[in-house]
């Protein structure tokens, strides 16, 4: 899907109230915001909107509190550490019913480059059911909607489609700007040789991108967990390796269908096996492809990481989603750290798709050196399949 989509630069802002979706969703201890990566990618479209003399109402999901104000979730921390990163005040607008008292007196008396943020929109039940009540309530307060919470895109919700029925201007801020360029050139008008990176525990996740990616790159190489099924299905052994039966033909289809439009479709050729799914297990690396009973694959061995890495060295586009292996266990973290190690040296554009494969990368030190690191995993996953976004569609076309 090739989205052409305005952003808060085709428009107006000064003195208008605009409302922006952001994606807030941090993981918070103790009150305490421990990885700031989303809040630090929401501030270019705040200041731009401050800059240019917009009245800013910022809202955002954060966890799950399935329509009831839990004081757990509730956004407060996350406009204390956003007022410092912005370095000015920020009205937070305590409303259990997120557009309440609070929120229509902080909007009523905001002067141009103001902030205020809503309380978490999950707090009310209609927001994932996108009914028109909250979605009305969410747009009297503004004249302009400006979604940059690519993390939510691939839902409609209140605050990202319903709200855009009653509000003539929706824009993109710049983080989803990013994102469509990024992802959206990839898989459109991708640079070649493009290869693509599955990886992950499940095939039935990533099923319909399997099928999607084949049809746009040159290689596809398949690792973690995902990869065993295609292994069986070729006919060799991989003991108590994870496997999903019923996908094994699936996974068959797609050989064929790789052979057929000239894809190279790389598996391991070995592997690091372990004896039980814990990071203190018994190890062994096979000759092959083949597992040994009582053993299950926990990592791609050192020849396919030799042959995985022949195949990313002439690459122009790289995206990547999901991790070669266990990594979360030191002894089964080589396949995804030499991947990584990979792609943060290679002239290419290099895109790693959300979830797993970014904590991973980032983990290993490796971000910075990434051309982007997707804010969405399953809005990415979503987008690589060749969905249509509903949350980016709902925006006005160029
Ligand atoms: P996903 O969310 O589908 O990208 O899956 C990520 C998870 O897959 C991580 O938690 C990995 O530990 C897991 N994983 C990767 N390789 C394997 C494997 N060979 N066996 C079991 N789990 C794996």
């Amino acid at each position: 899907m090739v989205y052409n989509k305005k952003t808060i630069e085709d428009i107006a802002v000064k003195g208008r109230n605009v409302l922006v979706r952001c994606d807030f969703n941090v993981p918070i201890k103790d009150d305490v915001i421990t990885d700031e990566t989303r809040l630090t990618g929401a501030i270019p479209t705040i200041n731009y909107l401050i800059e240019n003399g917009a009245r800013v109402i910022l809202c955002s999901h954060l966890g799950k509190p399935k329509g009831e104000p839990k004081p757990e979730l509730s956004l407060k921390p996350v406009a204390r550490r956003l007022a410092e990163l912005l370095n000015r005040e920020i009205v937070f607008a305590a409303d259990d019913i997120v557009v309440g008292e609070n929120a229509r007196k902080a909007v009523a008396e905001m002067v141009d480059g103001d902030v205020v943020l809503l309380q978490n929109v999950r707090y009310r039940v209609e927001e994932t059911e996108n009914k028109e009540a909250f979605s009305r309530e969410l747009a009297s307060l503004a004249e302009i909607f400006v979604n940059d919470a690519f993390g939510t895109a691939h839902r409609a919700h209140c605050s990202t489609v319903g709200v855009t029925h009653f509000l003539d201007t929706c824009v993109c801020g710049y983080l989803m700007q990013k994102e469509l360029k990024y992802l959206g050139e990839a898989v459109a008008n991708p640079q070649r040789p493009f290869v693509a990176i599955l990886g992950g525990a499940k095939i039935s996740d990533k099923i319909k991108v399997i099928n999607n990616l084949l049809e746009k790159v040159d290689s596809l190489i398949i690792g973690g967990g995902m990869a065993y099924t295609f292994l069986k299905a070729q006919g060799y052994e991989i003991g108590s390796s994870l496997l999903e039966e019923e996908k094994m033909a699936y996974a068959l289809e797609m050989v064929a269908k790789a052979k057929e439009r000239s894809v190279k479709l790389l598996l391991p050729v070995d592997n690091i096996c372990g004896d039980s799914f814990s990071a203190d297990a018994k190890t062994v690396v096979t000759d092959d492809e083949n597992i040994p009973s009582g053993f299950m694959g926990m990592d791609i061995g050192p020849r396919s990481v030799k042959i995985f890495k022949e195949e990313l060295n002439d690459a122009k586009t790289v995206v990547w989603n999901g991790p070669m292996g266990v990594f979360e266990f030191a002894g089964f973290a080589g396949g995804t750290l030499a991947i990584a190690a990979t792609l943060a040296e290679l002239e290419a554009t290099t895109i790693i798709g959300g979830g797993d494969s970014v904590a991973a990368v980032n983990q290993l030190g490796f971000g910075k050196k990434m051309s982007h690191i997707s804010t969405g995993g399953g809005a990415s996953l979503e987008f690589l399949e060749g969905k249509v976004l509903p949350g980016i569609d709902a925006c006005n076309d160029k």
